[in-house]
């Protein structure tokens, strides 16, 4: 029976229930975590052999003899843009592999950004106004450096395509100050949507007021596939460019969560003509990047091929923990119509959405029984949900008898916010 329709006296024999349930558990004293979207140790054991992919001097070599121990070759390894072009959709010239963190990049171009300008001949962004769109809920570390540049962070609902494109055209339309938006547009952090072809073509044609509008297209989950029918994205690359806007969308991605976060491979594409911009600055910066690891990269994998069967093995490990969740959502929230969730066809996260004005209860009742989540209102610009409803699980990271205890929890922290809310 639905919650909202039981009566007041029905309602407080199911809050006592489910009281009793969740006192249980914290009795318990559990310490728990489904907070952050990390790969479990399992995960990382995968990679195991990248650790000694590059043994001595004699493995420092790269294929045009360039050596790796010593400086050279701001944009990355060609073994390395050959092996990563694909991921992308991209050329090696629109390609350029950096260090060990995708976010690290989308950080300091927005600030090149700011100091600079965008190399299209208009202003840098310090001391100006400017406004950037967020589709919401999305990823807080995005929303987090657009906050610090100083910017104004405008709210874009997410729907199953993607963002609320007539909202995203009107607002661009008219907006000068409005600069930019963010993208995770495949299997999105924390939602898991991919984008629709129609969301993707708009976003590539739509005439923006500001002529140096930027989307970043943080790619982080293109190859994190949890199913057989893969979803499938649109290049947008390709789409600028047809719709005559070739300079518009700067793409990211890493192997953090493919090999080993915070030692792994990240990247920028972009046009060939944002590219040279890109490391006209960065050539100020760095005299290059890591690239003994940029080929210890290329000589763990050697194709394209290997890496999503590499893949795979992630997803044999991870898919098992998404059910857990789903299931345990399915068999005690579902029948009480107190929370929404999708089940997503890959990346880290489900985003469960509790009645309004439970999501940070249900965070607190959690933490209290022991069970770490990603704060309520992480998913928002300032973290704030308005509804306050949104909460990012994140099942990857648990072994799967914790990740049990820690759903079994979750859900009676739903119920229990949800009857409290009710009865109140
Ligand atoms: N982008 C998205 C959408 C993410 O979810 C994450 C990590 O959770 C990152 C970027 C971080 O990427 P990196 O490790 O390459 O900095």
């Amino acid at each position: 029976m639905k919650l909202t329709e039981m009566s007041a006296e029905e309602l407080a024999s199911f809050k006592a229930e489910v009281q009793k349930k969740y006192d249980d558990f914290k009795a318990q004293g559990l310490s728990l975590n489904m907070a952050r979207g990390k790969p479990s140790a399992e995960q990382l054991d995968l990679t195991e052999g990248l650790l000694t992919a590059v043994k001595s001097s004699e493995d420092c070599f790269a294929e045009d003899g360039t050596d790796c121990r010593n400086y050279g070759g701001l944009d990355g390894l060609p073994e390395a843009k050959a092996l990563f072009a694909p991921m992308l959709g991209v050329t090696p010239d629109e390609l350029i592999i950096c260090g060990n963190s995708s976010l690290n990049i989308m950080y300091d171009t927005i600030a090149k950004f700011v100091l600079f300008g965008t190399g299209d001949g208009e202003k840098p962004w310090k001391d100006t106004k400017v406004k950037w769109l967020c589709p919401v809920p999305g990823y807080d570390r995005h929303f987090l450096i657009t906050e610090k540049m100083g910017f104004e962070l405008v709210n874009i609902p997410m729907d199953k395509n993607g963002p609320d494109m007539d909202m995203v055209e009107k607002l661009v339309a008219e907006d000068d100050t409005i600069k930019g938006i963010w993208c995770v547009p495949m299997y999105a952090n924390p939602t898991g949507t991919t984008y629709s072809d129609e969301v993707v073509k708009r976003l590539a044609a739509m005439k923006t007021k500001a002529k140096d509008f930027k989307i970043f297209w943080d790619n982080a989950y293109c190859i994190h596939h949890l199913s057989d029918t893969p979803d499938k994205l649109l290049n947008i690359l390709d789409e600028c460019e047809k719709a005559g806007n070739p300079d518009r969308v700067y793409m990211l991605a890493s192997t953090s969560k493919v090999t080993f976060p915070g030692a792994g491979v990240a990247m920028i594409a972009s046009s060939e003509k944002n590219i040279k911009y890109l490391k006209s600055m960065m050539t100020v910066q760095t005299i290059g990047y890591d690239k003994i690891n940029q080929l210890r990269h290329v000589k763990f994998f050697g194709t394209y091929e290997n890496l999503m069967e590499h893949m795979k093995k992630h997803r044999a490990i991870i898919e098992p923990k998404f059910k857990i969740v789903l299931d345990t959502l399915e068999k005690e929230i579902a029948p009480l119509g107190i929370g929404s969730w999708e089940k997503p066809n890959g990346g880290y996260f489900i985003s469960f959405n509790a009645l309004n004005g439970c999501a940070k209860r249900i965070c607190q009742l959690c933490k209290e029984a022991g069970v770490v989540l990603t704060g309520a209102g992480a998913t928002y610009p300032y973290g704030k949900d308005p509804d306050d409803s949104n909460i990012r699980i994140a099942p990857t990271f648990p072994p799967e008898n914790e990740l049990k205890i820690a759903a079994d929890v979750f859900a009676t922290a739903v119920k229990l916010a949800s009857v409290e809310k009710l009865l109140a």
